[in-house]
């Protein structure tokens, strides 16, 4: 069983007393998991390479990057599944490095969820209870609590096989939270539902994780499902940390061309600072808010801007800082919203509009862009 914890009371809503007293003395929001300069290597390969990482208390973390970039080696990393090569994890004041998984106080649910098919659901929530030697009234009432707490009160004497996909999903994290963990580790928990509960799941869970308070951290690869539920996006690359920021942050200030490019949509323009508020594309200039600290006039950048941000009218354009003139390539409707495809020269634009302020153009016209300074960010190389 990958879960264990302390007893610790828990109060109906499922605050605990300690995190209440912790509350009213101010340090509620002080970092619940800290990682220092963690490494872990199999072989030749490097999984996860430096990373250096704080997650206050009651927040609920996701990490995100594309497959392979070492996301879930970190979470086994902090659940104590694998040992890091370098570095040192603190969970609150305690250094818990070198604790074994079981001594962790941590909950965890898995991608396969493992639940006991020959157990009832309560006896399932209630096993690690068992292991502990609690008696069976109070593990009964316990699983009774849990199946409250997950929105399922009717179950707890149905079969595994008697559920639906997103019942046992819900099992599995009441299974988890059985000990009252301090820590919540999801790994792509919801990967196996289909797309419409995945969505509902999503946002369940979000609430129940801010219900509890509980510190958590959700692995995925899914942006949207990270938008929704992440209070912090870690995003990863090739193991490493490539920039901690709230989703908004992170879809707004994307720290370099990679977050640029992983998360959502972005025009990622090659470019050349031309002086402290403008740049060069493909001989248009572009007018920006703000460059990067120590990038002068020559150096080579990239520019980000989001299609929602490009504004594109009928007619021509001045050119002239951020005003562009160009040819419509290509329209797309995809109902919720249009995509224009903009030739400005050798540069192309994409510009997605909601369809009620579609421009009346179509292929071929020509057309004005424009890209406000507010939205272009200048990314360092
Ligand atoms: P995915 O989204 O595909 O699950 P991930 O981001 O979770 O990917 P990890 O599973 O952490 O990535 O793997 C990171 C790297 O470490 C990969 O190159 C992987 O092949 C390698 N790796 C992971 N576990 C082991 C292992 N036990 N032995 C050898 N290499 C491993």
């Amino acid at each position: 069983m990958p879960c264990a914890g302390s007893a610790a009371a828990a109060d109906p809503a499922g605050a605990r007393a300690s995190d209440l007293i912790r509350a009213e003395s101010g340090a509620l929001h002080t970092e619940a998991l800290s990682l220092q300069g963690i490494t872990k290597r199999f072989g030749d390969v490097t999984a996860v390479d430096g990373v250096d990482l704080d997650l206050p208390r009651g927040e609920l973390a996701c990490f995100l990057g594309p497959s392979g970039c070492g996301k879930t080696t970190l979470l086994r990393l902090i659940a104590g599944l694998e040992a890091p090569t370098r570095g040192r994890i603190h969970l609150g004041r305690d250094d818990i490095t070198d604790l074994p998984a079981h001594r962790r106080k941590l909950g965890m649910v898995f991608q396969s969820l493992a639940l006991f098919p020959h157990l009832s659901v309560a006896e399932n929530i209630a096993y690690s209870l068992r292991v502990r030697g609690d008696a069976k009234r109070d593990r009964r009432q316990k699983a009774q609590e849990l199946l409250e707490l997950v929105q399922m009160p009717d179950v707890a004497d149905r079969h595994i096989a008697q559920l639906s996909g997103g019942q046992r999903q819900r099992v599995a994290i009441a299974r988890a939270l059985a000990l009252e963990p301090e820590l919540f580790l999801l790994d792509e928990p919801l990967s196996a539902l289909d797309a419409k509960l995945r969505e509902e799941m999503q946002i369940e869970l979000k609430l129940l994780q801010q219900r509890l308070g509980i510190t958590s951290i959700l692995v995925t690869h899914d942006q949207r499902e990270a938008m929704t539920m992440a209070d912090r996006v870690v995003v990863l690359n090739a193991g490493r940390v490539q920039q901690v920021g709230t989703p908004l942050e992170i879809y707004r200030r994307p720290a370099n061309a990679f977050v640029a490019d992983f998360i959502g949509t972005s025009n990622l323009l090659r470019c050349e600072v031309a002086d402290g508020t403008r740049v060069r594309v493909h001989g248009h200039t572009i007018a920006v808010d703000s460059l990067p600290d120590g990038l002068r006039a020559g150096a080579g950048a990239t520019l980000s801007i989001r299609p929602e941000d490009v504004r594109v009218q009928a007619g021509t354009a001045a050119e002239g800082d951020g005003r562009l003139g160009g040819t419509v390539a290509f329209v797309r409707d995809v109902g919720q919203s249009v995509e224009l495809y903009v030739d400005c020269g050798e540069l192309r634009l994409i510009s997605h509009v909601p369809p009620r302020d579609k421009p009346a153009v179509g292929q071929g016209d020509a057309v004005a862009v424009e890209l406000p300074a507010a939205a272009c960010t200048v990314l360092a190389q």
